[in-house]
């Protein structure tokens, strides 16, 4: 059968649309498929009325951060050109009575050092040590991802017990464990190192120490920033270099069959278009699979569904997120917020480790206990998101999607609009005047995430980052590689999630795909 293109992607999502601009600016043809309207998947901005809603970014570490994956790709894509990062500032303001007034965490180890030593006074060896940590950490995982041959890692053999201490010391540690070493039972200064873990987990007993270290450190390090107009302008390159490559992305396209040859090899990919009319089959060698492990299963001829499935069956997805925008009529510096980003730690959780007990709060109607939000004011740097006198506050929380199974349509709204009036109710609290001033709202939930991103439990950031099962001198814990030939999976999925794990991901695949490519 002749291939109508070198590589069809499912899925607009970061990871596919990396792994399709790189593949296209190989020289490769590449058709990309989104089952939705408009491309980027959670990378996506929306219109509410007058307001432009970010469905996902609050910030993402510096392409040029320590170990973040966007910096080699961004200068392969040529993006720099098109895309402005603006710097979001410090790194965020802690709200947690445990800390006591609000701390702002600034970015750069020796401003972070100085601000929890100010805080923290009795703790100034433990923060020094364990600064010290996530730098020698990030540096150990920077030199482990540097490309060398066989005789370079002989010649160096001697000094790499040295170099990999910090990651080999920790390869089976999760957050907690590390933070417990370093401050015992100080509750307080482990919030402020850790108030924003909810946008990567929802349990820090879980949570894989390397994770935090790699991608909180690169936020310690080189701060946060923001897409210019929205991650909807990232998406948008990425689009834009798949066309400028011969190839084509096509909206409203849902991907329902992956198509193989005799040897078991993917061939192509019927897909069926979502205005009504025939499925449609592509061929291509190459399939990237942006849909997550479990959508693609579905595709796959009965009997190829086991042997793919067997790396993901049984492992734990990621969290979701609640995620609420709310249109002000008021700068809401007016009212009070003094960051870009806030956290606020809600006055129940008295351990880091209750962390994990703030997801399933939104299973019930609310009751006066809320999960740790975090709160983002797109108005105090240069979004690109304001747009006349309405000023959009993003607020995050983790959720799942059990939460809002089961529920009548009916029920699901008005259980979503009462949770919806207690989050704008505390936040009142936290800047008294802030009700009166919210004008438009929008609120997703696990549920939606489910259904706009087709992901399995509403997980945005693909599996869990938890400390990995086996040994990481037995292979690193994911892979794009699948049991099928030709298909790999570009996505959270494959390695991390975030704006920096799914282009890392896609990276990787167009990468491992391209060196298979003949
Ligand atoms: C509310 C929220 C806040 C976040 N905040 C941050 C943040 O501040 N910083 C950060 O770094 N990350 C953040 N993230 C996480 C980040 O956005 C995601 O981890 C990342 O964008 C996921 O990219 P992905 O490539 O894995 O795929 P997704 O974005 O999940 O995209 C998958 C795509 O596949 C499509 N698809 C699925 N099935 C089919 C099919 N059969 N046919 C065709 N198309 C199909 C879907 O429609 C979707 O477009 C946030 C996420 C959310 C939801």
């Amino acid at each position: 059968m002749p291939n109508d293109y070198d590589a069809i992607v499912i899925g607009s999502g970061l990871g596919g649309l990396t792994a399709g601009a790189l593949f296209a600016h190989a020289g490769h043809r590449v058709l990309v498929l989104e089952q939705n309207d408009s491309f980027g998947g959670a990378a996506t901005t929306y219109h509410r009325g007058a307001m432009t809603i970010e469905a996902s970014l609050h910030e993402t570490a510096g392409p040029r951060a320590t170990s973040d994956p966007k910096g080699e790709i961004f200068e392969a894509l040529d993006l720099y050109q098109d895309i402005e990062l603006v710097p979001v500032g410090d790194f965020q303001e802690v709200r947690c009575p445990l800390i006591g007034a609000p701390l702002v965490i600034p970015h750069g180890i020796d401003a972070l050092r100085e601000r929890l030593t100010e805080r923290f006074p009795h703790e100034a060896g433990p923060i020094r040590r364990f600064l010290k940590r996530v730098g020698s950490t990030q540096s150990a995982i920077q030199f482990l991802m540097e490309k060398h041959d066989s005789l370079w890692w002989l010649a160096h053999s001697a000094e790499l017990p040295f170099r990999l201490w910090p990651v080999l010391r920790d390869m089976r540690s999760s957050v907690s464990q590390v933070l417990e070493r370093y401050f015992g039972g100080n509750e307080a200064i482990k919030f402020a190192l850790a108030a924003n873990l909810p946008y990567y987990a929802d349990d820090p007993d879980q949570m894989w120490w390397l994770i935090y270290a790699v991608a909180q450190g690169g936020f310690i390090q080189g701060g946060g920033n923001y897409i210019k107009g929205g991650s909807q302008v990232l998406s948008d390159k990425l689009v834009d270099r798949i066309r400028e490559g011969g190839g084509e992305a096509l909206s409203g396209q849902t991907a329902v069959e992956i198509l193989l040859g005799g040897q078991g090899e993917v061939s192509g990919v019927r897909y069926r278009p979502r205005a009504g009319g025939e499925n449609v089959v592509a061929h291509a060698p190459v399939v990237f699979a942006n849909a997550s492990p479990h959508a693609v299963e579905n595709m796959l001829p009965s009997a190829e569904r086991d042997s793919f499935m067997a790396p993901y069956r049984g492992k734990p997805l990621s969290t979701s997120l609640v995620s609420i925008t709310l249109g002000l009529n008021r700068r809401p510096s007016e009212l009070g917020l003094s960051a870009y980003s806030t956290m606020i730690i809600p006055e129940w959780m008295e351990r880091l480790s209750d962390f994990k007990h703030g997801a399933g709060l939104f299973a019930e109607m609310p009751s006066g206990r809320l999960p740790a939000l975090g709160v983002c004011d797109y108005s105090r740097i240069d979004s690109g998101l304001i747009d006349g006198e309405l000023f959009p506050v993003s607020i995050a929380g983790a959720d799942r999607l059990t939460n809002w199974d089961g529920l009548s349509d009916a029920d699901y709204h008005s259980k979503k609009n009462a949770w919806l009036d207690t989050v704008i109710g505390r936040l009142d609290e936290e800047w008294p005047g802030f009700a009166g001033a919210v004008v438009q709202s929008d609120m997703a939930t696990a549920r939606t995430m489910h259904h706009f991103l087709n992901t399995p439990g509403g997980a945005v950031y693909g599996f869990a980052p938890n400390v990995p099962e086996q040994s990481l001198l037995s292979g690193p814990p994911r892979t794009p590689k699948t049991s099928i030939k030709g298909l790999w999976l570009a996505s959270s999925y494959a390695g991390m999630g975030g704006f920096s794990g799914a282009i890392g991901s896609g990276g990787w695949a167009a990468k491992a795909a391209l060196h298979e490519f003949v």
